[in-house]
Formats: C-alpha cells, structure tokens, sequence
C-alpha cells in the first residue's frame, strides 16, 4: 500500500469519525449519581452515547465491580451491571471507555453519601390527612419560569387545558397555609419533565424521567420543596407513572430496542378494562388489549418485560426518593402495568425503605375488583402486589349517591353500611385511600349539586370513617368543575396564587363567606383529627341506616367516638339504647363540630342534613 492511499485512508477516517462525533461526543449516563451503603448493592448504569456498544468498558477501583457489560439491538446503549461494594466510600470513580483506535473517553461518576437513616423515610398512614395538588394550578412563584427556553408549551392561562404558571416555589410559599388547613402530607401530580407542545400540564407523560419540569424548578427546587415541607412537619408524597411514557421521551424517540415498548401495527388503545385482568373467565385478547394497548396516542406503553427497562424504572423510583428525601408514593395506573413487575418494584423499594407507604390508583366501581390490587389480598391466583395501600373508589362514588339519593334498601345513607359491610374484602381496608374527589373527577361540591350542608357532611364521613383520608385542592373552598365540561374545569387555579389575582383565598379576608364556612368547618375537624388516635388506628363499629340517618363509632380502649350522619330535610331526634353496645357506660358527649355539650347521650337532636362527631365520657 502506498503513501498516497494510506492518506487518503486516513482523511476519509478523520471525516467519519468527524462526522460521528466520536471524540467530542458527550456520554450520558442514568442514574446520574448513585449513593454507597445502599442495602442492595447492584447498579445497573444507563450509558447512551454514539456506537458506545463498539467501546471497551473498564473500571479500576477495587470497591466497584464491573459485572457484566450488556448490549442491546440499539449501539447507542450499554448497560453495565456494578456492584457497590460496603467498602466503597463517597467520591468520584472512573469509568473508562475505549474504542477499536485506543481512543478513551473517561466518566467521573459520582456516589454520595446517603442523606439519612433509611427508616426516616417515615412512610403515610391513617393518622395523616393528604393534601393533593396540582402543581401548575396552586400558586405561580416563579413567573420567570412560566416559557422557559426549549419547552415546547408556553404559559397560557386563559386555555383552560394550558400551562397557567404554578411552580414549586408557588407552593413553598402557601405551606404555612397548607399546613395550617390541618392536612399533615402532600401529594403533586407528576413534576417531571414534560415536553410536548399542548397539553403538557398534568405532568402524566414524561419526556425526562430524571428531570424537574423547568416550568415548575430544578432539581434543586423539589429538593427544597420536600425539605421546606419537612420542616413544616408535612409529609410528601411523589407521583411515580410507571405505564406510559411520552413518546418524546429520549428513550423513545432512540429507543434501546424494539421490545422496549408494546408495538403494534396501527395506534391500539387499551379498553381500560381493568376487570380483563382478574376475570377468570376471560379472553387472551382482552387482557392483551388491556395490558398492552395505549393509554393514549402521545404515552407509548412500556414492556416491563424488558428486565432492562424494569432495573431502569425501579432505579428511577429510589432515586427520587434517596435525592430528595420523600416519605412514599403514590402509583398511577397501576393494575395498566405487568403485575409481576409492579410487585418487584414495590419489594424493592421497601427493601431499601422498610417504613415507607405506596398507595395504587386501581381505578375500578367494585370493592372485589379493587381489593385484588393490595398487598396480602385473599387472591385464589395467589397474587401479591406489595403495595399496602389502594385508592377506595367504590366509597368515593357511594358517598356522593348516599347522599343525593332518596333511602333504599341498599340506597341513601345504607349505602354508606353496604361498601364498608364489604370490607371482609380487602387485607387492610384502613390503609384504603379515601377521598370524596381528584383530579380526575367531577369535584365533590357539583357532585353533590352545590349544597353546601351535604358537602359537610360528605367531609365528617371522610375524615371519620376507616382509610387514610386525601383531600384534593380547593374543596376546603367549596369549589366546583365538572369532569364532563373538561379536566380544565376541575383544575382551576387556587385563587390568590397568581399576581394580581383578583381575590386572595390564601387568607381568610380574601375568601367569600361560603368559602370561610367550608375551610373553617374542615380545618376545624382537621386539627382534631392529628391528635385523635381513636380515628386513626380504632376500630369501626356501624349499625344498621334508619329512617336515613347513619350512626357508627370509632373506638379504641381509652375512647369513644360516636358520628351521626342526618341526611333529613328536618330536625331528628336521636335515642340512643340501640346503640348500648358501641355506648357502653358513657353518658355524655362533646360534638367537636358544633363545640357542644350534650348533657345525656341517651336522646338528644340533630339538625336537618348534618353531621355530629361526638367524643364520649362517663
Ligand atoms: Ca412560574
């Protein structure tokens, strides 16, 4: 071979790899950093750079295995299985990557040290109320953030479906109000990246699983939002989507491998069925349709049976949780995702945080179908989810039938005593999540026609019954929305959270009288609540609806707690004797709603469409 060609081999070789990018290429590596002294010591790294398969990995620390080096269809991914060794210290290590030319690119990649004890992941329970908010809907802190650079949706607040603006630091700054409401956890929709050019704010459709959406902060900024809610004694809750993705998420749009999404043919979308699951009678198609269809044309339906894809979601989740110092979970669409992989991804969290709390959103009309989806369920199919905690459908939607309907045989008030009759169902039916509305549904006060003394009484039953009550945003303001004139109407902005807004309901000057009426009447049963273990961890005694009034107890060794619930147009009078069992020697009572005494517990009266949460005494 002469010189000349050799050249000219050589020129074509510097265009190529010029071309490429080889050299000034960036490599990118998920999770970004990792932490020593976790109790599973494997890690599995995400690298993503150009034909990064065709390079040679090596790391020399002696406290960092490399195990194994996996390839996939895609040449742009390597994934390294690592061990993190309990010798391994805090600091950077370096991961070399080699090329056929002996070229080498080196990564610094960084373990840190754990921010605290495991354990003081404190997890929720029933002794806690949750507040649920939506981040781009409560309060704009930040309007720098509201069109940042590279996001594809700017802020439009009068689109009922765009972004309005809500931040974190919209959020931190309304925490003495939150907290002062009386709720002791705080829920966000999803506030990871979501970049898609309409329709982005709900935060459902991730486009950057590692990433804080600009429009609501950094990183950084949620970090400080859990710690501010911490220092308020507020619990908080992340929303972890493990279904879907959206389909301008990087992974998808250079996706690993085929087998990294459920493909098919033409857009199928699932049937949301989720019964197609359990049914015994059921067909292959409908539970395939179910599993692997879409949720929408824009979320592209992950395969959890690509074991890298599972390493790379469960990593995902502890990540969030050891970063940011979260307290536990709140699973969208769980039964949508594989079951087994659901389970596994809930053993190894709690293998990593043994106090944590995951609750599942098992959206589904029947106790039976709901209960399958909670941890240590009676399945015949032996099927364990993990998760301890499952969103109570069927009580949401009977609470606001019971009071809307006329008394039935199993209609009104009884309805109330059938879905909790039925609580032989689930494994733990007091760590059901309950609330009377969300995000997705028709708000409470429309669902019960705007009436004012109904809606109290919705909310006692709430915050007295088993389960670990959540409350959605703006019903302590009575506010309205239906879900049929779109999800924009049941996501309005809190007033008071915008510059310049019109009326401030963040202070109580600022609230009409009706919304004062509502906010104090909660706020009232709230704060008594933190402090009545009788609610939170006694048992539940309900007697028999008559003549549409609803009694039942809560009770433990020390206290008594007796609720009636009135759903009459008129004054009643209540005697007691049928009660004697749950009553026992108490003889008097404290109504916490009214603040009253009731001298002798054994007649007295209740006002017209009301409820009385009554402490009893000897
Ligand atoms: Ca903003």
């Amino acid at each position: 071979m002469n010189q000349r060609i050799i050249k000219i081999i050589f020129l074509y070789l510097i265009i190529f790899l010029i071309a490429f990018n080889i050299f000034g290429q960036k490599i990118k590596i998920e999770p970004a950093f990792w932490w020593v002294n976790m109790n599973n010591p494997k890690l599995q790294l995400l690298v993503y750079a150009r034909n990064i398969s065709t390079y040679e990995v090596s790391i020399r620390n002696k406290n960092i295995e490399l195990v194994k080096i996996n390839k996939v269809e895609n040449p742009n991914y390597l994934f390294l299985d690592l061990i993190i060794t309990k010798k391994a210290s805090a600091g950077v290590f370096n991961i070399d990557f080699t090329n056929k030319a002996n070229k080498k690119i080196t990564y610094k990649y960084e373990l840190k040290k754990r921010q605290k004890p495991a354990n003081e992941h404190v997890g929720f329970n029933s002794s806690d109320v949750i507040y649920l908010v939506m981040p781009d809907r409560f309060s704009n802190g930040n309007i720098k953030n509201d069109s940042p650079e590279g996001m594809m949706e700017k802020a439009d607040r009068e689109n009922p479906d765009g972004r309005h603006g809500g931040d974190l630091q919209g959020i931190i700054n309304h925490l003495d109000y939150i907290s002062n409401l009386g709720v002791t956890a705080i829920w966000l929709n999803p506030f990871q990246e979501n970049n898609r050019p309409q329709y982005s704010y709900h935060g459902y459709a991730t486009t950057n699983f590692y990433k804080t959406d600009p429009r609501f902060g950094t990183n950084k900024d949620y970090k400080h939002f859990v710690n501010e809610c911490h220092n308020k004694n507020l619990k908080v809750i992340i929303d972890i989507v493990l279904n879907h993705c959206d389909t301008n998420n990087w992974l998808i749009k250079d996706l690993p491998s085929p087998d990294w999404i459920h493909q098919f043919p033409e857009f199928t979308r699932t049937n949301y069925r989720i019964p197609a699951i359990l049914d015994p009678h059921g067909s292959e198609y409908d539970r395939n349709l179910m599993l692997n269809g879409w949720f929408d044309q824009i979320m592209a339906d992950l395969n959890h049976k690509n074991p890298f894809l599972a390493t790379y979601l469960i990593q995902n989740t502890i990540w969030w949780i050891e970063y940011a110092g979260i307290d536990g979970i709140r699973l969208d669409t769980q039964p949508y995702s594989d079951k087994d992989f659901v389970a596994g991804w809930a053993k190894q969290i709690f293998n990593e945080y043994p106090n944590f709390n995951i609750v599942g959103e098992a959206w589904l009309q029947k106790i039976a179908l709901t209960a399958y989806w909670q941890k240590n369920a009676n399945n015949t199919d032996g099927y364990n989810s993990n998760i301890p905690s499952v969103t109570d459908f069927p009580l949401c939607f009977a609470i606001a039938s019971a009071l809307n309907e006329h008394e039935g045989w199993a209609e009104g008030m009884n309805r109330l005593y059938y879905i909790l009759a039925q609580d032989f169902l689930y494994a733990h039916p007091e760590n059901n999540l309950i609330f009377v509305d969300n995000h997705d549904l028709t708000r409470f006060y429309q669902s019960i026609g705007g009436n004012l003394d109904k809606f109290k009484m919705g909310l006692a039953f709430l915050l007295t019954t088993r389960g670990i009550p959540m409350i959605y945003y703006g019903t302590e303001l009575a506010m309205g929305g239906s879900e049929s004139e779109g999800h924009g109407y049941i996501r309005k902005d809190f007033p008071g959270g915008w510059p310049n807004d019109k009326n401030n309901a963040f202070v109580a000057e600022g609230r009409s009288n009706e919304q004062n009426e509502t906010f104090n009447y909660l706020q009232n049963i709230l704060n008594w609540r933190k402090n009545a273990a009788v609610i939170s961890t006694g048992k539940l005694m309900q007697f028999l609806p008559e003549n549409n009034i609803y009694v039942y107890f809560r009770y433990n060794q020390n206290k008594t707690v007796m609720v009636v619930l009135n759903n009459n147009d008129s004054e009643q009078t209540i005697k007691t004797e049928r009660y004697n069992e749950a009553i026992k020697g108490n003889t008097t009572g404290f109504d916490i709603i009214m603040k009253k005494q009731i001298d002798h517990i054994s007649e007295f009266s209740i006002a017209p469409k009301s409820a009385m949460i009554i402490e009893l005494s000897e």
